[in-house]
């Protein structure tokens, strides 16, 4: 294990957005190091890939980064699971599996994250049908507030908070995740898509694919549709137009990554090299910028699109761009996606931190009459006086995390502000 001091080093986020507080970063190489730096008492937090956009993994003490930790990934083929190293990326595990002729059944935009960092804040990708990346976690291994290491299976009471876990309970070490027989997708972009049709039939839109993603910067008429399909063969054939807008050959753009650092196009290929927005094997880009999500049920999806279309005139200067996306239902006590059938409305802000903190407000307040429930890993305003009625869970999840750590080993201000942790 390495030690580092931290003090005024600025250490931050991928994004350099936010910088921490924490006087040390541990560098795990094994479990045993994530064992003796709990063991060793205070205040410690898990830190996976920091591509998170707030304080969520600062404690102001000491972070425990498990990205060091070799991931070791076994592949079960009898109970369809692979159980890797949390620090593991999910472009790493994605890459191991195909290569085994396996799959995950969903990616986010961006493979570089943490396994582990990712299922913490309920991290998602699109499809109607398809729930958060955390509904595939079927056991964990964690290190616990006295240093012992335990282990958590999908069956046991709790794991329901645990598997959207906010680091809140505990360091994982390592995850276990549901696979299936690899797959081929087929990436396709449809531009001009108008946003009255696209309003008028918002289900049909974000079921035409496997996986759907809207782009706009909310100025103008029409939106970008990109359309992710499992696909048979290289040559199954795709429709030409979507609800009005015609197939895009062209090379597609994101905000301001270089195109060459987005996943192919009208081609089928591995799920691993399509699913995601972002290549695995190069750097999206530079990071300067800023997010914040939302959830809504999506039988409010129109109006609460509609809500944000009338703050254009703020929002747009200040957008890099906004994707829309859908989620399943699950029943994970602190996703997004708990209990309704979700619309994703993500915003990638330019790097200008107080201009964009009023947009947040604004958007905040536009979205409150929607229930829309931030996404944990992003810019946002919301405290545990909005949080607890959007969360019907949320006070059972606190009372685990409290049983399963008295002293709030693992806690943090941000924890604590959203009602996750009991205030000490
Ligand atoms: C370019 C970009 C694209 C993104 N795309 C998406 C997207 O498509 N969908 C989406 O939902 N989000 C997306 N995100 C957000 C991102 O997925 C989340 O913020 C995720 O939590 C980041 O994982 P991480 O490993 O960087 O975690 P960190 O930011 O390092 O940590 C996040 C939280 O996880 C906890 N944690 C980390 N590791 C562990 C562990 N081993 N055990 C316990 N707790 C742990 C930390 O304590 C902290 O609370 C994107 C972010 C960026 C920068």
């Amino acid at each position: 294990m390495t030690e580092a001091g931290l003090g005024g080093s600025g250490f931050g986020t991928w994004s350099g957005t936010y910088q921490f507080t924490a006087r040390r970063l541990i560098a795990a190489r094994t479990i045993e190091d994530v064992r003796l730096a709990v063991a060793a008492g205070g205040r410690v937090r898990a830190l996976g890939t920091r591509h998170s956009f707030n304080d969520l993994a600062d404690n102001g003490a000491t972070l425990v980064t498990v990205t060091g930790i070799a991931p070791d990934p076994v592949l079960d083929e009898a109970s369809r699971t692979v159980t890797a190293g949390a620090g593991t990326t999910y472009g790493a595990i994605a890459a191991w599996l195909q290569e085994r002729g396996w799959a995950l059944g969903n990616l986010a935009s961006l493979p570089h994250i943490s396994i582990g960092g990712a299922i913490a804040t309920g991290t998602h990708g699109s499809g109607s049908g398809n729930r958060v990346l955390s509904a595939a976690v079927a056991g964990l291994d964690y290190v616990d507030a006295d240093g012992e290491l335990r282990h958590a299976g999908r069956s046991d009471p709790g794991f329901d908070a645990m598997a959207v876990g906010l680091g809140a309970f505990g360091i994982v070490v390592r995850v276990s995740l549901d696979v299936e027989p690899a797959y081929l997708v087929r990436q396709d972009v449809y531009a001009g898509l108008s946003w009255d049709r696209a309003l008028a039939g918002l289900d049909e839109v974000m079921s035409a694919g496997y996986s759907v993603s809207l782009f706009t910067d909310w100025s103008g008429e029409s939106v970008q549709a990109w359309v992710k399909r499992r696909v048979a063969g290289p040559d199954d054939a795709v429709p030409a137009e979507l609800c009005g807008a015609r197939r895009d050959p062209g090379p597609a753009r994101l905000a301001d990554s270089p195109v060459d650092n987005l996943t192919a196009h009208g081609a089928a290929g591995p799920w691993s090299q399509r699913l995601p927005h972002f290549r695995a094997d190069v750097t999206p880009s530079n990071g300067d910028e800023i997010q914040s999500e939302y959830f809504v049920d999506r039988r409010h999806g129109p109006a609460s699109l509609e809500a944000v279309r009338r703050l254009a005139p703020l929002v747009t200067p200040l957008l890099l761009v906004t994707e829309i996306r859908t989620t399943a239902a699950d029943g994970l006590w602190l996703s997004g996606s708990y209990d309704r059938q979700t619309l994703a409305i993500h915003f990638t802000w330019r790097n200008r931190p107080g201009p964009v903190d009023g947009a947040v407000r604004e958007v905040e307040a536009a979205l409150a009459p929607f229930g829309a429930r931030p996404h944990w890993g992003k810019v946002s305003h919301l405290g545990a006086g909005e949080l607890e009625p959007l969360y019907p869970r949320l006070s059972d999840a606190r009372a685990l995390f409290e049983r399963l750590d008295p002293q709030g080993r693992f806690s943090c201000r941000r924890l604590e502000r959203l009602g996750v942790r009991a205030i000490r």
